[in-house]
């Protein structure tokens, strides 16, 4: 049985899993570093974490902070553009979301959690790996236990890893991760006079590049826009974060389009190396939690989703199913594990150009089809499970997979616009030779940002 727990992190998998506990009377505290950066991805929400927030009690807040969000685009320089919009699916998930200002809406989160009672330690916690019946396993350092107010000699009854990135059980115990497909490398920042080219409110607007893809999020009063891409190809476009973001923006036709009075009013972020899932999320006393165990990619903005889901999982299978711990975590770990493939999945879709081709497809079938054919009468079925999928609502489900596996096959009958479709993640000669255009018109024009580019 668990009565107490310790908690590493602040973000929002460890600030909703305190409350969870703390709701069910649970003793708990959080380890929090207290250093919000003051421009942190995350900024999109799915639809999927509308029953969380409103069962934290938040959602009011959050909608006052935020730019409400009615769905997701994903358009091509070729001039093909997929659309979705998300659909009511009963009372329990809206057809909207929020894109949300990712530092404010952590600061929210932890004031509900202290508004509930939870303790939060403001210093890292200090942790010693121990042997523990010939194996390996993590305990509080006194200083922390007393910190916390613990007694020196009795530890919490489970650890949980909520560093996000920092991964930092895995990097004291040595847990492998699993790795996906891609090595990309994110630079973004937040921009005002980024012309939208959204057709719903709120939409947040995908971009595919030569060799990866870029993002346009609404916020109040700016735009979040990110570029996500190969790392070596990244390097390709200048030495420093700024000149990468600004020379993408400058490359390609549809961004330079949008952007073409952009201001850009904040520092530029990094993120690199996040496709991962550990290869083993619990143990004797400890759980990971979070980006802590895994994360699958930003395309779909699935991460503060898993991050509530997984504290949300955590709890349920902790207090509600009367299994011991172990059983516990091992059923909550293979639940995430699930999702986590599930996203895979579905994101793989949007990489190798089926979703482009297919929603080439839909539109052509939409457009020309007779009122008695069958192709027709489907669409809506694949809206809406398209809808369900991307939402989060229904990521999971066979039957959704399965539609849309049948559908891409069914729809795609020529596999060669495939090739037009997909989001590289490299860059082909004729990039690198219009990269070189590039840069030699930038140096004539000197406001423009030195490119260092590979010959
Ligand atoms: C490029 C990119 C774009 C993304 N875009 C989106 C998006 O649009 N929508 C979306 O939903 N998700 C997005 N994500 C993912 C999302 O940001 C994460 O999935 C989410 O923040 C995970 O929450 P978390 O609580 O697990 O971890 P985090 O948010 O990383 O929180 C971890 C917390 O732990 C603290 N911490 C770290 N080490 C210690 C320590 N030793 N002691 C105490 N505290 C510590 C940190 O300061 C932080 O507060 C994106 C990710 C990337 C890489």
């Amino acid at each position: 049985m668990v009565n107490s727990v310790a908690i590493i992190g602040a973000g929002p998998s460890g600030c909703a899993l305190a409350c969870f506990l703390q709701q069910r009377g649970v003793e708990c505290v959080v380890y929090d570093s207290d250093k919000t950066p003051p421009l942190m991805v995350g900024e999109s929400l799915v639809p999927a974490v509308m029953p969380i927030l409103r069962r934290l009690g938040i959602e009011q807040q959050v909608a006052d902070i935020s730019h409400i969000k009615r769905g997701a685009a994903l358009r091509h320089g070729n001039g093909n553009r997929v659309d979705f919009t998300f659909q009511n699916f009963g009372k329990k998930f809206p057809d909207y979301s929020y894109n949300i200002p990712r530092p404010q809406f952590d600061r929210l989160l932890k004031a509900r959690a202290k508004e509930l009672g939870v303790r939060f330690i403001e210093q890292r916690a200090r942790l010693t790996v121990i042997d523990h019946d010939g194996k390996h396993t993590l305990r509080l350092a006194s200083e922390s236990l007393l910190a916390a107010g613990f007694n020196r000699k009795s530890q919490p009854d489970l650890l949980v890893d909520a560093t996000g990135r920092a991964r930092l059980f895995s990097k004291l115990l040595n847990i492998p991760a699993s790795r996906g497909p891609r090595n990309d490398v994110a630079h973004f920042a937040h921009y005002q006079n980024f012309k939208s080219d959204a057709k719903l409110e709120g939409q947040v607007v995908l971009t595919a590049l030569n060799c990866g893809w870029s993002w346009q999020i609404p916020l109040k009063g700016v735009t979040s826009v990110g570029v996500v891409m190969n790392s070596d190809a990244a390097k390709q476009y200048g030495r420093s974060a700024e000149q990468r973001l600004e020379a993408v923006i400058e490359h390609n036709a549809l961004l330079k389009q949008s952007g073409a009075q952009r201001q850009r009013v904040s520092e530029v972020m990094t993120y690199s190396n996040y496709q991962l899932m550990a290869d083993r999320a619990h143990g004797d006393g400890w759980v990971l939690l979070g980006d802590a165990l895994g994360f699958v990619d930003p395309m779909l903005s699935p991460g503060v989703f898993m991050a509530l889901n997984s504290a949300e999982l955590l709890e349920k299978q902790l207090f509600e199913t009367n299994k011991p711990v172990n059983q516990a975590c091992a059923h909550y770990y293979s639940k995430m594990r699930d999702w986590h493939d599930a996203w895979s999945r579905l994101i793989t879709y949007f990489y190798d150009g089926r979703m482009l081709s297919m929603g080439q497809m839909r539109d052509h079938i939409r457009d020309q089809s007779s009122i008695l054919s069958i192709s027709r009468y489907a669409e809506p079925l694949v809206s809406r499970v398209l809808s369900q999928l991307v939402s989060g609502v229904g990521t999971c489900s066979d039957f959704n997979q399965a539609v849309l596996h049948h559908t891409t096959e069914h729809l795609i009958k020529d596999k060669t616009c495939l090739h037009y479709n997909q989001i590289s993640s490299a860059l082909s000669p004729q990039d690198q030779h219009s990269l070189l255009s590039l840069q030699a018109s930038s140096r004539m024009h000197s406001a423009a940002p030195d490119i260092a580019i590979k010959a």
